[in-house]
């Protein structure tokens, strides 16, 4: 077979290799990336989460504590106001009515504070609510997003398969050496061996390398495989093929 057949064996090679490489990089560096990230995303979502409702439950003790020490205040007051009238002096009757009085403002402190912490816990809750269903459709998206990546993975298997089979047909007829050129060129070039001539700017289409007006010939006359001197990739003119 002339050389200029095995070139055009190679170009319609390239096409469906190119299509591998595609499917292959999506299979094992984009799709694993994108499931990755979206599992960050919902675990950090899921811990901002955990971290709220911690802070709620913390504001439920604080709560607790505060309508306790009430409580005791309260409970001081009472008391006070009993032995008020077991007291004998004047002095100690108002020394009494003092200390009540200060254990009264302190009453009306913490009632204040419990009120506060009401409130917060209000706010607070609403806003774990609203939080717990923000999370939940997250994570349902999540969930679906999952699925459907995962469903491509399987799908880019098949379509490699299918690939892989046209690929063992065209190989079929291509000249060994050339074909060991080609498949070296295809896993050191990113998957690329090939390289079209832009005819009207002279530059190789896959590096911009400008051509001499001899390599042109050189690829013209395909007697021998001609590579790119910057990206190492076999060159072709593709007006002497009918692509
Ligand atoms: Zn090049």
């Amino acid at each position: 077979m002339a050389l200029k057949d095995e070139i055009y064996k190679l170009i319609q090679l390239q096409n469906v290799d190119s299509e591998i490489y595609n499917l292959r990089s999506r299979k094992d560096s984009e799709i694993p990336k994108e499931l990755g990230n979206l599992k960050n995303d919902f675990e950090r979502r899921k811990k901002d989460f955990e971290t709220f409702s911690e802070k709620l439950k913390q504001l439920q003790v604080k709560k607790k504590e505060k309508e306790l020490d009430l409580a005791t205040k309260e409970e001081s007051v009472k008391k006070a106001q009993g032995q008020l009238f077991q007291l004998k002096s004047n002095k100690e009757y108002q020394a009494k009515l003092t200390e009540i009085a200060s254990l009264k403002a302190d009453v009306s402190l913490l009632e204040e504070d419990v009120i506060k912490a009401l409130d917060e816990i209000d706010c607070a809750d609403k806003k774990s609510k609203e939080e717990k269903q923000a999370l939940s459709a997250e994570e349902k998206k999540y969930k679906e997003t999952e699925a459907q990546l995962n469903n491509q993975l399987a799908e880019i298997d098949t379509k490699i398969k299918i690939l892989e089979e046209k690929k063992s047909n065209l190989v079929k007829d291509v000249d060994k050496h050339i074909l060991a050129k080609y498949e070296r060129l295809i896993r050191i070039r990113y998957g690329r061996a090939m390289a079209a001539v832009n005819i009207e700017t002279e530059n190789c289409g896959a590096c911009n390398m400008r051509m001499t007006a001899q390599k042109i010939n050189e690829i013209k006359m395909y007697d021998q495989l001609v590579l790119c001197e910057n990206c190492v990739r076999i060159l072709y003119l593709p007006e002497d093929f009918s692509l």
